[in-house]
């Protein structure tokens, strides 16, 4: 019997694992993951950003644990020598109408005492020299590292503190008991006090699994990038942003310098038929049926059809992909980017086809689901991990 049962070993679950050990040291912890290792789906697979949390409403989850996030990542990395940097990162008005929106995202910044500046294209240039644009915002604490780095370091926190990762074991059922809670695994039964969902692309279904109605649905959203061949990473020095389009929940294709030296562009957003579909062609029935007879869904397509339909020009052709890049980077040619590997977001829907656009966490008396984490999860993970543990009654 255990005190504790995660399902999920990303970096949301592996860094609640390891708050509750600091918290509870007496206390039996397991982490439960599917894959034969951690970190196998959003976390080792996104732009590897410690993003800043310049962008998010003041007083949402997201701006809060980011802002402090941003912080505790680096800490973290510096304490364990998890390699990273903190190279700062230009967000640029490209056209006219998006000054004002830049503006807005600079007052953001300086609401939450973020050291932001805003500086000309000029001074753009000077950080980034390739880089075409009508002005810009320099943010000087984003930074990069791999998380799944990260997540291993977690993962092996968790086992020094006398946790257990359970790799290869699928949660299929939970049935709960007076006292208890029953873990029906691939690998066998697995009794608990206490469950802590984590398991991001599936979350909403494991809620079920534990006859919670999480009210919302988990669409994936697959982001596919595309990386500059070796000889013109000279293109960009750190990290280079489009101002967003705020009703969307997503940054825009960005140039992304990676901690391993290679430079990425993207990720763009494209409706996945499958929840870890990471290929276009990849299709599930059940994902796409529960997607297509999901009343949000279609609410949220009419809404942003436009946009929509955009994205999947992009995902089809290389040439409406390098376009979007060149309005940042003129001298980005097609020849210039092979594709790269991708990522799916785990994005709650509602059903009144509004977007989640904070971190959602809900309580059950014996357990807690984590029914939204998207981006910037990875960077806040571990005050959400912290935050997880101050809610378990
Ligand atoms: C393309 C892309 C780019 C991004 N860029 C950034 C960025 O630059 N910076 C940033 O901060 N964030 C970024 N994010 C967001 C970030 O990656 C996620 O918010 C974060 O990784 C979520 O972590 P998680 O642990 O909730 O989910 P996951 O990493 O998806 O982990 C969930 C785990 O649960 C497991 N699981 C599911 N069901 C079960 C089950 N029944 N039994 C057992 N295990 C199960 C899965 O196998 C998986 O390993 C990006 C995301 C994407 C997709």
């Amino acid at each position: 019997m255990y005190n504790f049962a995660i399902i999920g070993g990303g970096i949301v679950g592996l860094s609640t694992g390891m708050a509750l050990g600091q918290k509870y040291p007496n206390a039996s912890i397991v982490v439960l993951e599917k894959e034969d290792c951690v970190a196998f789906h959003q976390t080792g697979r996104n732009s590897g950003v410690i993003h800043s949390g310049i962008y998010y409403k003041p007083g949402s989850f997201k701006a809060k644990f980011t802002s402090v996030g941003n912080q505790s990542m680096v800490d973290f990395c510096r304490t364990y020598d998890i390699p990273h940097e903190v190279c700062g990162k230009v967000i640029v008005a490209t056209k006219e109408k998006e000054l004002l929106l830049l503006e807005n995202i600079y007052q953001l910044g300086l609401e939450k005492k973020l050291k932001v500046k805003k500086i000309s294209s000029q001074e753009v240039k000077e950080i980034e020299p390739y880089v075409n644009c009508l002005a810009g915002v320099y943010v000087p604490t984003s930074g990069i590292v791999d998380y799944k780095k990260v997540s291993q370091k977690y993962s092996q926190l968790i086992q020094k503190q006398g946790g257990e990762i359970c790799l290869n074991t699928e949660v299929k059922r939970i049935i709960k008991t007076s006292d208890s809670q029953i873990l029906e695994t691939n690998q066998g039964t697995i009794k608990t006090n206490f469950v802590i969902n984590c398991s991001g692309l599936y979350s909403d279904r494991v809620a079920k699994l534990a006859k919670v109605d999480s009210q919302v649905k988990i669409v994936p959203f697959r982001g596919e990038y595309y990386e500059l061949i070796p000889e013109k990473r000279y293109l960009v020095k750190n990290l280079v942003y489009p101002v967003p389009n705020p009703e969307f929940p997503f940054l825009g294709v960005h140039f992304t310098r990676m901690i391993d030296g290679s430079v990425h562009a993207g990720p763009n957003a494209v409706l996945s038929l499958k929840r870890e579909g990471y290929k276009k062609t990849d299709f599930n029935l059940k994902d796409c049926a529960e997607v297509m007879t999901y009343p949000g869904f279609w609410k949220l397509a009419a809404k942003h059809a436009d946009e929509g339909i955009k994205e999947m020009i992009r995902s089809f052709s290389k040439a409406a992909f390098v376009h979007s890049l060149q309005q940042i980077i003129p001298e980005v040619t097609v020849s210039d980017v092979i594709a790269s590997k991708s990522g799916v977001r785990a994005q709650a829907l509602k059903p009144d086809g509004g977007l989640v656009n904070d971190f959602l966490i809900i309580q059950d008396k014996q357990a807690l689901h984590v029914c939204n984490a998207p981006s910037p999860a990875a960077t806040a993970s571990l005050e959400i991990g912290k935050a997880i543990v101050a809610r378990i009654p």
